[in-house]
């Protein structure tokens, strides 16, 4: 018999077609029911929130970071995110912020995330920001935080600086007896977050670098012009150079001007005021000694 649509459905058709709809219903509410799987990104929210006091979950994830295209060996992903200025008349400095090569160091990865807070709220910039608030993420979340990454190397000085074959282990031996903590690795960019920094470095071409560190309390500086005096409460006071730092790689042999900025305590937030004294002092600072270029002008090689 051809059956219509009109047509009643014979009660083993009407069975089946209910059993069909309620399997439909449970399965769609199965799916409804069950919480959508965290991005990668907004896991790495997730633990920052877990182990900084002053990074919350849903302001990480409102900061909209970005993955970088490699991971840790832990296979955490490397965050960053873009601040733009305006359309610019001019083309605008670049500026590369990184904050926690050192694991241990967290106040260096909360403020990053308190002056990202603020770059978003203050928009336009003067600058083209590429910020990298947590550049050891294995460090950071390993327990206790370390300073070295997974594979205990000191990131720091996994830099390919011109005299890394030379004297980076050698240096190491002899002059830090061997610390754990100063480990350069057996080769330069043996480690895939230095590799990335690089990588970061050559495509970005930032005209400056600061790099926030803990805990010595002061300002240092490589690369040209004359170094800043002082920023907030932190004064100049070189550290010296070290076989594989980012400011004897950056600094010293491309030429760029690397900040870097010691807070005097790892695990102690600077004061609001500091904080902002800091920023604004630094701003200042890089306002009045990185070029503005044309927009059309080509880019000088480094
Ligand atoms: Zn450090």
């Amino acid at each position: 018999m051809r059956m219509t649509a009109r047509s009643p459905r014979p009660p083993r058709i009407r069975f089946a077609a209910r059993l069909l709809a309620g399997l439909f219903v449970g399965v769609v509410g199965l799916v409804a029911a069950a919480p959508l799987p965290l991005s990668s990104v907004d896991q790495a929210c997730q633990q920052l929130s877990q182990r900084l006091q002053s990074v919350q979950f849903d302001d990480c994830r409102r900061l909209r970071l970005q993955a970088g295209d490699s991971a840790t060996r832990m296979g955490r992903p490397l965050l960053y995110r873009d601040f733009l200025p305006a359309p610019p008349s001019t083309r605008p400095s670049r500026v590369l912020l990184i904050g926690g090569i050192h694991g241990d160091e967290l106040t260096s990865v909360s403020i990053v995330f308190q002056w990202m807070r603020k770059l978003d709220r203050e928009q336009p910039q003067p600058f083209h920001w590429r910020v990298i608030p947590n550049a050891n993420p294995d460090g950071l979340f390993a327990s206790p935080a370390s300073r070295v990454n997974r594979a205990g190397v000191d990131l720091n000085r996994n830099f390919p600086s011109v005299d890394w074959q030379r004297t980076a282990l050698a240096y190491w031996k002899t002059k830090t007896q061997s610390d754990p903590r100063r480990y350069p690795g057996k080769a330069p960019l043996s480690e895939p977050e230095t590799r990335w920094l690089v990588e970061q470095i050559r495509q970005f071409q930032p005209d400056a670098i600061v790099s926030v560190h803990a805990p010595y309390g002061v300002l240092d500086y490589d690369g040209p012009p004359d170094p800043p005096k002082y920023f907030g409460y932190l004064r100049l006071s070189p550290l010296g150079t070290y076989p594989g730092s980012l400011g004897n790689y950056a600094g010293t042999d491309l030429g760029l001007p690397v900040i870097t900025l010691e807070l005097p305590h790892a695990g102690l937030m600077p004061t609001p005021v500091q904080s902002q004294q800091v920023w604004s002092d630094m701003i200042g600072w890089l306002q009045r000694n990185l070029p503005t270029r044309d927009p059309g002008a080509a880019r000088t090689s480094r």
